[in-house]
């Protein structure tokens, strides 16, 4: 039973659709309200916001595993914010609230994309309630075979949680497909939150289809780690679409085709994504998979 809900934004300072709709909903409060449980709604990180960035000194949606927010060693900007926010909802562990909606933007061709970091009928049935109501959305699951302790984001001080990623939008920018696609979604996980409370999921389709990390790859780099060349064109915006081996998936800028190499086709996501700028990251490599409602 889920009692009490946190729905979290600006986890990345940059990423403006979570920021706003949580000041719409600080207005309209009726929208994220459901009887059988609490929602409230957290800014996560306001210093990165006013500085216009994603993070301001270290990604604060990767300092959250368990061990680090108990490392006293570690005091850098987010790593101080990680550790308040886990006062806050938390502590991981024992948390106060149940489950948590953390509402992400991705620069990349993605569309509304759920993001499970968890295995379980649960996700499964939520996963299918979410693509029955909006068929355009994707499913997702990050590390689902990590526990919680492990996971270092911000969604996993909660036992249960989603994250909400949606593209294309550049950083800082407000896009109406992209917000008014991330509201509808946000409400699809209350709606579907609500049903289980009251044992009233109804019926789903049997099975839903899904992608599931395997690995990133990074972009060709020089010997000192410079950028030798970009994403190819024929890839570029094809997220969730089959990445065949000995397909180009770069350009090196000589003009060199860069190939995929893996020994099976895969998909990819988060391809050319605008906030790897600093580790070079050029896509998430993907398999496709079959998740059981029943
Ligand atoms: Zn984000």
């Amino acid at each position: 039973m889920i009692k009490k809900l946190a729905i979290v934004g600006g986890t990345h300072g940059n990423e403006f659709t979570g920021i706003y709709l949580l000041k719409k909903w600080k207005n309209t409060p009726e929208l994220i309200a459901r009887s059988s449980f609490e929602t409230e709604m957290l800014f996560a990180n306001h210093e990165a916001h006013a500085q216009n960035k994603r993070y301001v000194e270290h990604d604060l949606n990767r300092c959250f595993s368990a061990a680090d927010l108990t490392n006293d060693s570690l005091t850098s900007v987010e790593q101080r914010r990680a550790k308040e926010i886990n006062q806050q909802l938390g502590p991981k562990g024992n948390p106060r609230v149940d489950f948590i909606i953390d509402l992400h933007t991705t620069t990349s061709n993605m569309g509304p994309t759920l993001l499970i970091t968890k295995k379980g009928k649960f996700y499964n049935q939520l996963a299918a309630y979410v693509k029955l109501h909006m068929p355009d959305a994707m499913v997702s699951c990050d590390e689902d075979h990590k526990t919680n302790e492990e996971h270092h984001f911000l969604s996993t001080i909660a036992q249960d949680s989603v994250m909400v990623e949606v593209g294309p939008v550049g950083q800082s920018v407000l896009r109406h497909d992209v917000f008014e696609q991330s509201e509808q979604m946000t409400g699809l996980i209350l709606d579907f939150i609500e049903l289980h409370n009251r044992d009233q999921v109804p019926e789903l389709p049997e099975t839903v289809e899904a992608y599931r990390y395997i690995e990133s790859i990074k972009l060709p780099l020089t010997a000192d780690g410079e950028r030798a060349g970009m994403v190819h064109k024929d890839v570029q915006n094809q997220d969730f679409k089959l990445i065949e081996p000995g397909q180009p998936i770069f350009v090196t800028f000589d003009g060199k085709e860069v190939c995929y190499d893996g020994e099976k086709a895969v998909y990819g996501s988060f391809i050319n994504e605008a906030a790897y700028y600093d580790n070079n990251l050029a896509m998430s490599l993907l398999e496709k998979i079959t998740l059981s409602t029943r």
